[in-house]
């Protein structure tokens, strides 16, 4: 709210020549006449505009990545309380841009602000779009605090000492520099702190608290909440959100009052198909697979897919669903991904719980092996089968799945279930596709294998997931803007909360600033 006795103070607005002052005022019922007293003042009467100062408190967003587009999520927020005692610059996710060799060329480019002006960074979860450029951001001079929820912390490390290997290849095959080495990755867990779900985390003139988002282990989103009283803002990220009901999570916190929301919009545009038996699908593959005496390969995701695999063979082996046969985990980055889901057994659902207190281990059952090694992976070869291999990764644009796929997709009596998205150009989307020859690793190979999918999941909500939560706020909301979708997909969704809801709404394009009233 606009304080009288602050306009007249000359020395605390920090205001240098050549700023262009704005009065924002709170309608005519305070009695100021802002203007004139400001021109009698003189000091802000400066018209040349090279910055753009709000006396009355300000909440600024910068749309700086995953703006009408998936990945590179990056908001930047800056704010001023009334009085203008308290500012500050704070971030939303730090994702790298993925996807084509020119949209990654953007990861190299500066960031669309200074890097030592941030105070805080906060992370919704842990997928790399949402946290790849945090070791680049630590090199360019960050010096505030990371904050996310404990497993994002956790997976996130993971996530990005992992993927250093293939960012060095790249780097080594494009002789320029990789984008970050082992020494900032290190730096930034040193700075990184963790908030649980509903925990009040007190900053200069903002509360923020991270809630369940229900798209991956410690996803959350982010309330960040200005000013006290009848002045309250109540400014939602929501990062990106689950799917409900999923076989780990529990479902997304119910979001009913937001004054700002900014939502993803992944599938902003589509409907999800309907839900298939997905367990008795898996079953009946597995079933399928031992009578043909094949290989059912599977792959899967590290992050989440994986252990919803996990947890559902568990249930099908030891319930005697299945016969015995041997599974084998050949990915590193999922063996130590599903290590962090053991961990965090209290983000699991009630129904997980119960499975847990039981005292059953969800991640381990007869027949499951991890193979960590190279020699293990390898070892799996020499194995009999009828075998099932799960390995990233998810679109078999790499990692060992791979090599499997290389040795069995010849093999009629072999079986590929795809269960994830295959985006255009994957391997996994040429052989969903049809294809009935691919290249892997150098060689034409036959597809003769047969191929199964599971269709209907997924870990994003689609247009009606999305467009129940804005009409959960829907009194009162004063805005809407959607982020993290492609831009058919964000536009439409935009225009879809426009027209049924008439709530305003936009869809940024990247370097898009909105003051919020
Ligand atoms: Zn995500």
């Amino acid at each position: 709210m606009f304080k009288k006795g602050a306009l007249y103070r000359s020395s605390p607005w920090r205001v240098s020549a050549g700023t262009h002052v704005e009065i924002k005022l709170k309608g005519s019922s305070n009695g100021l006449e802002p203007r004139p007293a400001i021109l009698r003042d003189g000091v802000f009467a400066c018209s040349e505009s090279s910055r753009r100062v709000i006396i009355g408190g300000m909440i600024k967003i910068t749309f700086l990545g995953g703006a009408q587009e998936v990945t590179g999520a990056n908001h930047l927020v800056e704010y001023s309380s009334p009085d203008s005692t308290q500012t500050g610059k704070l971030l939303i996710d730090c994702g790298m841009f993925q996807g084509t060799k020119t949209c990654e060329d953007q990861n190299h480019e500066p960031f669309g602000f200074s890097p030592k002006e941030i105070d805080v960074l906060f992370i919704t979860h842990a997928h790399l779009d949402h946290i790849g450029r945090i070791p680049k951001l630590v090199k360019e001079g960050f010096k505030g605090k990371i904050i996310s929820t404990p497993p994002t912390k956790d997976l996130a490390e993971l996530s990005l000492v992992d993927s250093m290997g293939i960012l060095k290849k790249e780097a080594e095959r494009e002789k320029r520099e990789p984008p970050y080495t082992e020494e900032e990755v290190r730096k930034a867990m040193e700075i990184w702190e963790t908030s649980l779900y509903g925990e009040t985390i007190h900053l200069a003139g903002v509360k923020a608290v991270f809630m369940e988002a229900g798209h991956i282990l410690g996803s959350a989103m982010v309330e960040l909440v200005f000013g006290r009283g009848e002045s309250e803002k109540k400014v939602v990220f929501s990062g990106d959100l689950g799917n409900p009901p999923t076989p780990l999570l529990k479902d997304p916190y119910d979001l009913t009052d937001a004054d700002y929301l900014i939502i993803e919009s992944t599938y902003g545009s589509k409907e999800h198909e309907g839900r298939e038996e997905r367990k008795l699908k898996l079953e009946r593959a597995i079933e399928d697979t031992i009578k043909s005496g094949g290989v059912l390969m599977i792959p899967a995701f590290s992050i989440e897919r994986t252990q919803e695999l996990l947890f559902e063979l568990n249930d099908l082996v030891e319930n005697g669903r299945i016969n015995q046969v041997p599974i084998f985990l050949d990915s590193p980055l999922a063996i130590k991904a599903t290590a962090i889901y053991k961990k965090y057994e209290s983000y699991f659902n009630q129904e997980v719980k119960y499975v847990i207190n039981s005292g059953d281990d969800i991640f381990k059952f007869p027949g499951l092996k991890f193979c960590l090694r190279t020699e293990e992976s390898k070892a799996i070869n020499n194995v009999e089968p009828p075998k099932v291999v799960i390995a990233g990764s998810g679109m078999s644009t790499g990692g060992r799945i791979v090599h499997h796929e290389k040795r069995y997709l010849p093999d009629a009596n072999s079986t590929l279930l795809l269960m994830s998205y295959q985006a255009a150009g994957s391997l996994g989307r040429q052989i969903e596709d049809g294809a009935k020859w691919v290249t892997i690793l150098g060689d034409k190979i036959p597809v003769n294998a047969r191929v199964l999918e599971i269709k209907g999941y997924s870990s994003h909500p689609d247009v009606n997931g999305l467009f129940s939560l804005v009409e959960k706020n829907s009194d009162k909301l004063k805005k809407v803007f959607v982020v993290q979708g492609e831009p058919h997909s964000a536009l439409f969704f935009a225009q879809k909360v426009k027209d049924y809801l008439g709530i305003e709404a936009a869809a940024p394009a990247r370097g898009e600033s909105a003051t919020l009233e």
